[in-house]
Parts: structure tokens; sequence; C-alpha cells
């Protein structure tokens, strides 16, 4: 595909649940090849947005296309095979299993049908693919030196990676990060930093989600602002900073 095209498309997303409306008419664009950040204060939607883009949830109204097609509708493991992975905000490991192995449940749609599937064993030539790309997934955030390790024993910084490393084990086009910088320190932030530029000149296009906001201003091209499930607003950063709807929603967190 061209850098710059449009690869995934939200219109008129909205989402209730019960009487609250937990997104509301969000509209926006992700391009190849940019890191677009998607910001707000607590509760602002971002989540349910990351769910409804991966199809976790149904909408209320409103689409998502992915390359050009609808992907609303279709269950989770088919918008992932067609090229788009996300990392949780409360990561989903499996602290007895090896970091490869946890990595190695990031390609499972790949191969079959489901987590269960992945968990009790792949046919045998798949389950060989799956833990060759794993560990492709481990180098490129390079934890691969702990491979065989049990993931309890990793730190949390580490654990973040892991997570990273799942997602890219299916080798997405498109990776969404729901506040993979949480929790870890100044230098790990850095080093996160530098891997997501990395990931970006191999050829993957982010959609982040962080409070930190000098991580995310220095990171991103992009951004969309949510408040109370709406976009508030669209811009560069530094178009953002120096916006005044912007600046009240958070100084009235
Ligand atoms: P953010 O990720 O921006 O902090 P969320 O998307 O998690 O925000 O939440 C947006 C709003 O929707 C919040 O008010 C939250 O309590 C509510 N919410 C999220 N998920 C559910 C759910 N499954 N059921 C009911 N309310 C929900
Ligand atoms: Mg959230």
């Amino acid at each position: 595909g061209q850098p710059g095209e449009v690869l995934l498309e939200v219109s008129g997303l909205t989402k209730r649940f019960g009487g609250l409306v937990a997104v509301s008419d969000m509209s926006f664009q992700l391009r190849r090849g940019e890191i677009l950040g998607l910001i707000g204060p607590n509760g602002a939607g971002k989540s349910t947005c990351f769910n409804l883009i991966t199809s976790v949830l149904v909408p209320s109204e409103g689409e998502v296309r992915f390359k050009g097609q609808t992907i609303t509708g279709k269950p989770p493991y088919a918008v992932h095979k067609l090229g788009l992975a996300r990392t949780f905000q409360h990561p989903h490991l499996f602290p007895e299993m090896t970091v490869l192995e946890n990595a190695a449940l990031g390609t499972y749609t790949r191969t079959t049908a489901g987590i269960l599937t992945a968990m009790l064993g792949f046919a045998r030539g798949e389950e060989q693919a799956s833990l060759v790309e794993a560990y492709r997934a481990l180098e490129r955030v390079g934890l691969a030196h702990l491979a065989h390790q049990k993931a309890d024993g990793l730190t949390v910084g580490q654990l973040r990676l892991l997570e990273i490393a799942r997602a890219l084990a299916s080798n997405p086009e498109v990776l969404l990060l729901d506040e993979p910088a949480a929790g870890l320190r100044a230098g790990e932030k850095r080093q996160f930093a530098a891997l997501i530029r990395k990931l970006v000149n191999e050829g993957v296009t982010v959609l982040l989600v962080d409070h930190d906001m000098e991580l995310v201003m220095g990171l991103v091209d992009r951004l969309v602002v949510m408040h109370y499930g709406e976009k508030l607003a669209e811009g560069t950063p530094k178009e953002m900073q120096n916006n005044k709807k912007v600046i009240e929603a958070y100084l009235g967190e």
C-alpha cells in the first residue's frame, strides 16, 4: 500500500451502555505509516473506541472500515486476521507459560479458531510456524533472550514489551496500543518510544492511547482528542497544545 492512504476509517461511531453514551459520533481516519494519538481524560471513551474498532464490541451506530472494507459486524478474530492487532490496557498474559508461548498466543487467529485451540495445542505444522513467528516478534521488541523463561518472572516493563510482541506475532499492519507505557520508568519510556519509531520504520501504522503527555506529544504525528465520548479536536501536537477546548478539558479534569 501507499504511505498516506487511509487504512482505518471510523465514521459516526456511537456506543451506548444503557443510558450512558460511552462513544458518541466519533469519526477519524488513520493513514498508513503514521502514529496517531487518541487522548482524553479518564472515562472519555478511548478503550471503548479500541473495542469497537477491533469488533470486541458492536457499535450502537456507525461503522469502521479497514483497508476499504467494512469490519463492523465481523468477529474479532476476522478483524485480527485482516491485519489489525491490539494490546490491552490490562495485559491478559499467562504467568505460568513461557514468554515465547505467551507471544505465540498472538498468532492464534492465523492458525485456527481461537484462544482455546491455542492453549490446547496447535496442529503440529501450525505450532512450529506459530513459534517461529512468535520468536521473531520477541526479537523485534528485544525480548528474545527471555523466550524460555516463565512470564511471571518479568518486570513491568518487560511485560509491556511482551504484550506488544504478542500483538506483533500476527504481523499486523495496524497496531492499536492501549496505555502501553503505563507503569514504566522514565528510561523505559524512552526505550518504548524508540521501539515504536522502529516499528513504524518497519511499516507498522500505530494508533496510540496513553496518559503520558510528554511521551505522546513527542511520538505522534497527529492527535484526536476525546472528551465525554465525543471528538473534541484533532490536529498536530502543537495545534492541540494551543487549542482552547483541549486545554479546558484537561484543566477541568
Ligand atoms: P477511557 O478508556 O477513555 O478511560 P472507557 O472507554 O474505558 O474510557 O470508558 C468510557 C465510559 O464508558 C466510562 O464512563 C466507562 O465507565 C463506560 N464503560 C466502559 N465499558 C463499559 C461497559 N462494558 N459497560 C458499561 N459502561 C462501560
Ligand atoms: Mg482506557
